[in-house]
């Protein structure tokens, strides 16, 4: 029976994602983890501190879980149903059991720690000292090194941790479901565009007002964000707009929904953990597993902070006048729930850009061959159509091989890039389908070679019309397409650091980001942007105003960030959860230095900060800034060898391929980005990326 299971074929060149049924899941999860079981057993009783008998056998088992589970992860992501969600929210808890268990052996640990100790060490790879240390890294981290009474308390500690989130996040989701608006004079919700209109006619309907027409109401308008944020941008209507901001400003807050204690427990928790781990404070412990350091993070913000001050204040001021020249009674007193409103009426005047005209200019074919003409121009590979190779899991899937400079295969990946909303999650991303591997090898080869797949929600071809993109679209495919490089232009064979796997988060988004610098540049944009009927080029005044429009109100838009990673850094560093100074009061000093309009008293913005309550951002929020210095900065190298000179380009881009591309996880990332850019990062490329250099007097 086990023979039918496509889960659990013993060995092929692709997965079989053709042959995968939602009735696979249960038994062949259940029999792989058996399995599996039994050869971490196996490992763990004859383990010695050897790449033989430790590392080599412990990726096969990883990779194994990896691979299989990966393919049940995507095919639950482009090709879900009941049926498949169900068996996946069955499997899930032994699979988790397993990893834990696997993170938690001890005699792993111990042997990871053997060699670490041993006298081979200092012959070892940069990569397989990489390899040990992460892993006894992830080991200590999980509370292996503790012992009894500590590591109870550790597990204690870790299962609260779990709770208290969990309730954060759904008191943030019930608060936010809690409030809705009902309006029924169009007067009141003037402004909004067609798509709102019809959100919230389609929002009352589901609230019982069944006869709710987009065109005359009656309307419901809800804290979610695509409710939410066309009133902040477009309501003419003062008195709405601020309603509905003071309502998200203090969504869990108060009664029984209110976060503020829950986020007093999980500070102190959080820093009791990193105690008993041995650190001072949470951001300690954050920031083993990141490139960067407590210091380096706080020297760089206030870098930015300081860099985009007048900036903002310049915006505010340019909001004023514009509203003063409009006629607006409140330009005097501009109050929160009116930034948004007048910058969207200011973005218009200035750029007159709209994306839906855009669309023509970027079919989806066109698009795709100028991102492979750019890979081919900067990193000397060529990607070939290789449909057929492999199974797919839909016919609009492409399959595609890319090859070196001497004709030979270095990777593969699927790209499915159609929306299909049934069935598919929404959003654009990459994922790893084989990293490439030494050990893994097959067919006498002696590597693996990686495997991604691209995954993106554009519109489907109509007819004889091709898909045709938004810029934006056309930017997140650059985006995807960056990570999915890294992952297929690695050189490293060990299957733990190879592509993206093993690099440090605060690190992951610099070959992504990086790429979309391209989509700025004159040559390559123009290059892609020709009218699907027409042929003509996209208008050199509309690639002028769509450069222009990056950088619109770009100090404003860096502040809110820094004020965020900022308290973030603040409440898991300096902030004693058990002293005197208030979460509240914290925001509210950060404030003072990184918000041009006072934030008004009442704000609890914290109550329903997810991203490091709930999510893995705590002590983390400050990558996004964090990756935009080193993908800007690594940018900055083309602009300095000179955009318009092909062989300095070539020659550039050869070196990113090598390092940056090449050395995926195997060696530190500052060591990788130095290795490129001849020194530390810095964050001039971004300040003049997005024009926040002092203005010259
Ligand atoms: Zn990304």
């Amino acid at each position: 029976m086990a023979d039918d299971n496509p889960l659990l074929l013993a060995d092929f060149d692709f997965p079989p994602f053709d042959r995968v049924e939602p009735r696979h899941v249960r038994p062949g999860m259940r029999d792989l983890l058996t399995r599996l079981e039994g050869e971490l057993e196996e490992l763990e009783k004859g383990v010695e501190p050897t790449w033989g008998k430790l590392v080599e056998p412990l990726e096969r088992i990883t990779d194994r879980l990896d691979v299989i589970w990966g393919m049940v992860q995507h095919l639950k992501a482009v090709k879900d149903s009941d049926d498949l969600r169900a068996a996946v929210e069955e499997v899930q808890p032994d699979k988790v059991k397993f990893q834990l268990r696997l993170g938690q052996s001890k005699p792993i640990y111990e042997a990871f720690k053997a060699i670490r100790n041993s006298s081979d060490w200092e012959s070892l790879s940069d990569a397989r000292k990489r390899i040990v240390q992460e892993q006894i890294k992830e080991a200590v981290l999980s509370g292996v090194a503790l012992e009894n009474e500590q590591r109870e308390k550790f597990n204690q500690i870790e299962q609260e941790l779990e709770k208290l989130t969990q309730k954060f996040s759904e008191n943030v989701l019930d608060a936010t479901k809690k409030f809705e608006k009902l309006i029924t004079d169009k007067k009141e919700i003037e402004g909004l565009p067609a798509t709102a209109l019809g959100l919230a006619a389609q929002t009352a309907v589901s609230k019982g007002h069944e006869n709710a027409t987009a065109e005359n109401g009656p309307w419901v308008i809800t804290l979610d964000a695509p409710s939410f944020m066309p009133v902040m941008q477009h309501a003419r209507n003062r008195a709405l707009r601020e309603e509905v901001y003071r309502a998200y400003l203090v969504r869990a807050s108060s009664g029984e929904l209110d976060n503020t204690n829950i986020i007093n427990q999980i500070l102190k928790l959080r820093l009791e953990k990193a105690k008993l781990l041995g650190y001072k404070n949470y951001a300690e412990v954050s920031m083993t597993q990141k490139m960067a350091t407590v210091e380096r993070v706080e020297e760089l913000l206030e870098k930015l902070r300081a860099a985009s001050w007048d900036h903002a204040v310049k915006d505010m001021e340019d909001l004023k006048t514009f509203a003063k020249d409009s006629g607006s009674p409140e330009a005097n007193d501009l109050a929160h729930w009116d930034l948004n409103f007048w910058s969207e009426r200011l973005r218009e005047t200035k750029y007159d850009i709209n994306e839906e005209e855009l669309r023509p200019y970027f079919a989806l074919p066109k698009v795709m061959d100028g991102l492979f003409a750019l890979a081919n121009k900067l990193f000397g590979v060529s990607v070939e159509p290789a449909d057929g190779l492999a199974p797919v899991w839909h016919s609009d899937v492409k399959f595609y091989c890319v090859k070196d400079s001497s004709n030979s295969p270095v990777a593969y990946f699927y790209f499915d890039p159609y929306s299909r909303p049934s069935e598919k999650r929404g959003g654009a991303w990459m994922n790893v389908v084989f990293s490439r591997s030494r050990v893994l090898a097959r067919n006498g080869l002696p590597v693996r070679l990686p495997v991604a797949h691209m995954v993106c929600n554009q519109t489907p071809p109509v007819g004889d019309k091709p898909s045709l993109m938004t810029f934006r679209e056309v930017e997140t495919v650059f985006h995807e397409f960056g990570h999915a490089l890294q992952h297929m232009l690695t050189k490293q064979d060990e299957g733990f650091v190879a592509g993206i796997r093993g690099v440090e988060w605060d690190a992951v988004e610099l070959p992504s980001q990086f790429m979309e610098n391209w989509c700025y540049h004159k040559d390559t944009l123009l290059s892609i942007a020709k009218h699907y009927e027409t042929g003509e080029t996209l208008p050199e005044e509309i690639y002028n105003k769509l450069v222009a429009a990056k950088n619109f109100r770009a100090g404003t838009f860096s502040l809110r960030q820094i004020r965020f990673a900022s308290v973030d850094m603040e409440l898991h560093t300096t902030n004693d959860p058990s002293g005197s100074e208030s979460i509240y009061d914290v925001d509210r000093r950060v404030a003072e230095r990184t918000q041009v309009l006072a934030p008004l008293p009442e704000d609890r913005f914290l109550c329903s900060f997810s991203h490091i309550f709930a999510g893995g951002y705590a002590a983390g929020y400050y990558s996004y800034k964090w990756a935009e210095v080193l993908s800007a900065d690594a940018f900055s190298a083309f602009e300095d060898a000179g955009l318009d000179n092909d062989k300095a380009i070539e020659e550039t881009g050869r070196r990113f391929r090598d390092t940056v591309l090449a050395l995926g996880g195997g060696k530190s990332p500052l060591e990788v980005f130095v290795a490129f850019r001849g020194r530390e990062p810095s964050p001039e490329a971004l300040l003049r990326h997005n024009g926040l250099l002092p203005v010259a007097a």
